[in-house]
């Protein structure tokens, strides 16, 4: 048995090691964690890791400085007072009880994560499809890769991920369909950056924004947003035109007809790109045997987000050039367990194990195996009707677990209230502190993923351990025992008696064999008799794993998973974005993720050299309509739709077309209260997946007439109030850019305010008639705030200043760093701390000429490598400056 064979005792470990696995993006990276004996933790990547190899990337590195204990909610609070666990976890079990009782199993819901742990979800998973009899529970993973999983059940009959990431070194030809790699994959671009190197592997990307991932590639198409389909299409057509199809290999398909004539029907021109790019593009495909397509959130994320995928895996399927070393379609996903909720059903549309929810035999199975009194047999609410419906009432009592919605949902505002008017709302998060959490009625402390021992799947199927480290602080508990005690106060207590995750990771395994005996792809129940020895030294096993399949590849043998083992080329034809630009909403909104936030960065942005990187929200727009709009450099900028509106700090660059803006998913309530841009996310899904369509909303732009801006530096937190704000740590406290209608009339008193600084000695440099105002303010001879005031948006060196209190006195007022303390700029680097200024400095004065050549002078980008586009981007905007000079 593979999975079981234990990790070679102390090879590669050093002593206190232990081997765990990153809680962030779905790659899945291991890392050897060692924990300090003060409740710190030093990380380092995994060499012996199939997903990672020994890379880290930013934020995997900075993991150690999001462990403190600061933030954490140490026990449970109900209607905002602290509570015992007996009291808490008694009253959402009556509250859930009564109201199933009163109107019904889908009166209630639970909104879960991909953050959650494959036992954690199962118990989700457990509680609300066997016992309280609803589907309604649907996962945050809705709105990362639900559109995959759609696609997948059509065209395979299951959702499997046919390739893995050696996949990715083995090919000759990569294509990125709406993934910018770079920065939301990172180990993974390493690894397509390191085959490049070494065998020359051709990049395309497929994206109307230049991201990092772009750098160097071969071909870069910015096409139309939404308009994948269309491109698609006529790739297929092309293969079939040019006799490129696998005679051989299409039997094993069906639909081709249908499909060819929507292919050839289709009108790539709406792509608005380039015919000689498109012909390019479709001759580099076809010229390659070995063709890996990544498709993300840029495919998922829209409308026909089904579609983009099935027109993806339709090109693949016809020319055999799937389930092959170096050859297929891989979709990587968002979050470190996305994947397991897929596979322990998590979603509102599926039952555990990849067993259909609609099918009565297969619900019939799983109710057995439970000894549960029901199954539903409709699906149940998928996130956007999940939220609406409590908004209109039809909920009433909701469970939400490691999520923001209140943030992330697309029309954040309405879910926002939807959450707060809820009769009933409990959240379990490691904090308090999140837009969602300061919602609901109870909040119940969970353990934090250095605190939490379970299994995660990653985006190419490998199922690997994540063990805790640290012990759980105060009175914080794991997920699974949280909901097990629920469970059993529900009355369910021999179904809910778990005594560890390992008992319930062999019942999942166990189940898992019964979805392989009706012939499903996932079956891990090889592991189902596995020890706590082996549990505990489990090493990364890719499923499935079964008496009957081992790991392995899918497809490459042409079998599938519908009634006839054949699989679907489906008929996809374009369609555009639902929501047109008129005249009232002329740009269409992107949204995103930036290199070193994650997600509403609950755990991110407590690290400053990852909040150094890109310290404030912003919107990306084209020169020509910041021209348009009279926008200049570092203005802020207010968006806003039919749904709700947000302020950001406008970037102007070309890296984004005319008429198309882009803006970062992260800030929330808590870093940057105007700038929840899901609040301008229209609520718009995709008809199959339900996932929505998070990067084509449609908004109009102004400018933000401020009065007065403002940038504040502090050595200890503090709490802006001003029309606009957007805060993060330093290395020395907190910073914060601020701006306001009306300018008040003493800036001291409202600065010693903002600091709660009443008796602080001061030093101010003001000009009323200007309206400009620098002030700073030492205790016990110290520097320990300050604040520059102006009604332009600020010119300060702002990563000098926020040094403070290292900074003197007089350059501090002066904003500017004196001559033998050049200011870095904004971290590039965050491994080794290297800001902007320092490498364009490098460039100028010690003629660096390569990314390499800054790398071997300033160490920037020779660690985890996350920021090896920005060099080289940095590099040839200093290179085409000097042509122009
Ligand atoms: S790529 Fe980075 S964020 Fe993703 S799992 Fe690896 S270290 Fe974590």
């Amino acid at each position: 048995m593979t999975a079981a064979a234990p990790f070679p005792e102390a090879e590669g470990v050093a002593a206190g090691q232990v081997r765990s696995t990153c809680p962030y993006c779905g790659v899945g990276c291991g890392v050897l964690l060692s924990p300090d004996g003060a409740g710190g933790v030093t990380v380092k990547g995994d060499p012996d890791h199939p997903a990672n190899l020994g890379r880290l990337c930013s934020k995997g590195s900075a993991l150690g400085e999001t462990v403190g204990l600061g933030h954490r909610l140490m026990r449970p609070r109900v209607n905002g007072a602290d509570a015992g666990w007996d009291e808490a976890l008694q009253l959402v079990a009556d509250r859930f009880r009564e109201t199933v009782e009163a109107h019904g199993p889908d009166s209630v819901a639970f909104y879960v994560s991909g953050q959650l742990l494959s036992e954690d979800y199962y118990v989700a998973n457990k509680l609300m499809k066997g016992f309280i009899g609803s589907a309604n529970i649907d996962t945050n993973s809705r709105l990362c890769m639900a559109s995959t999983v759609a696609g997948h059940k059509r065209a395979f009959g299951t959702d499997t991920v046919p390739q893995t990431y050696e996949d990715i070194e083995e090919a000759d030809l990569v294509v990125l369909v709406g993934s910018n790699l770079a920065w939301c994959h990172p180990v993974l671009y390493q690894r397509l950056v390191a085959a490049r190197k070494a065998k020359g592997t051709r990049l395309i990307v497929i994206d109307p924004r230049r991201t990092a991932s772009c750098d160097g590639a071969d071909l870069h198409l910015k096409l139309e947003p939404g308009s994948d389909v269309a491109l698609f299409n006529h790739l297929f057509a092309a293969l079939y035109e040019n006799g490129m199809l696998d005679a051989a290999y299409l039997p094993n398909t069906s639909g081709f007809n249908a499909t060819l004539a929507s292919a050839a029907s289709d009108d790539v021109s709406v792509t608005g790109l380039d015919p000689r790019d498109i012909d390019r593009f479709c001759r580099m495909w076809m010229g390659t045997e070995k063709v890996v397509t990544i498709f993300s959130q840029g495919v998922n994320q829209s409308s026909s987000g089904t579609d983009k995928v099935n027109a993806i895996l339709n090109c693949h399927l016809a020319t055999g050039r799937i389930g092959k070393l170096g050859c297929g379609p891989l979709s990587v996903t968002g979050q470190p367990n996305a994947m397991g909720g897929r596979e322990v059903g998590g979603l509102a549309n599926m039952l555990a194990c990849h067993l259909d929810l609609e099918n009565c035999d297969h619900r019939a199975a799983v109710r057995d195996f439970w000894e549960a009194p029901q199954a539903p047999d409709t699906p149940g609410l998928k996130a956007v009707d999940m939220f609406r419906a409590v908004g209109d009432g039809r909920i009433k009592a909701l469970w939400i677990i490691h999520t923001n919605p209140a943030v992330s949902m697309p029309d954040a505002d309405r879910v926002r209230d939807a959450i707060r008017d809820c009769p009933f709302t409990v959240v379990s998060d490691i904090t308090a502190e999140t837009d969602t959490a300061r919602l609901a009625d109870v909040i119940l402390p969970a353990t934090a993923w250095a605190e939490k021992d379970g299994t995660v799947t990653n985006s190419d199927r490998t199922i690997s351990r994540q063990r805790a480290v640290l012990p759980a602080p105060g009175e914080a508990r794991p997920d699974w025992a949280i909901l097990a005690e629920v469970g059993q106060r529900m009355g369910w207590h021999a179904a809910f008696d778990y005594d560890s995750p390992l008992e319930i990771f062999r019942e999942y395994a166990t189940l898992s064999g019964i979805a392989g005996r009706f012939g499903k792809d996932f079956d891990i129940s090889g592991l189902s008799e596995m020890d706590a020895e082996g549990y505990d030294q489990m090493t990364p096993v890719r499923w499935p794993v079964a008496a009957s399949r081992e790991g392995g590849r899918f497809f490459a043998d042409g079998r599938f998973f519908h009634a006839d083992g054949r699989a679907r080329l489906v008929p996809v034809t374009w369609r555009a974005p639902a929501a047109r630009t008129e005249p009232r909403y002329p740009f269409r909104l992107n949204t995103g993720r930036v290199r070193d936030q994650w997600h509403t960065m609950t755990r991110t942005a407590l690290s400053p050299r990852l909040a150094a990187h890109l310290a404030e929200p912003f919107l990306e727009i084209h020169p020509d309509d910041a021209g348009d709009l009279g926008l200049g450099a570092a203005d802020l900028v207010e968006v806003q739709s039919p749904h709700g509106r947000a302020i950001l700090r406008a970037r102007i660059t070309d890296a984004v077309l005319p008429g198309q803006i882009f803006a970062p998913m992260h800030w929330t309530g808590e870093t940057a209260p105007a700038a929840r841009i899901d609040a301008v996310v229209a609520p718009i899904v995709d008809p199959v997946s339900g996932q929505p369509e998070s990067k084509a909303s449609v908004v109009k732009v102004t400018r933000m007439k401020a009065a007065w801006y403002a940038f504040a530096v502090s050595t200890r937190p503090f709490n802006p109030a001003s029309a606009y704000w957007a805060r993060s740590v330093t290395r020395a406290g907190h910073r914060a850019e601020l701006a306001g209608h009306t300018a008040p009339d003493d800036w001291e008193a409202e600065a010693r305010r903002l600091f709660g600084l009443p008796d602080a000695e001061v030093a101010v440099m003001a000009d009323p008639g200007r309206g400009t105002a620098r002030l700073a303010f030492r205790e016990g001879g110290r520097l320990v705030a300050a604040i520059f005031v102006s009604p332009e948006p600020v010119a300060v060196m702002r990563d000098y200043v926020a040094t403070l209190p290292e900074v003197p006195d007089l350059s501090l007022l002066s904003g500017r760093a004196p001559a033998d303390r050049p200011d870095p700029g904004p971290i590039l680097c965050s491994c080794f701390d290297v800001g902007v200024n320092t490498i364009l400095r490098g460039i100028e004065e010690q003629g660096l000429m390569s990314v390499d050549a800054i790398g071997a002078a300033l160490q920037a980008g020779t660690n985890c490598g996350s920021c090896r586009p920005e060099l080289a981007a940095l590099l040839a905007a200093a290179r085409s400056k000097e042509a122009a000079e």
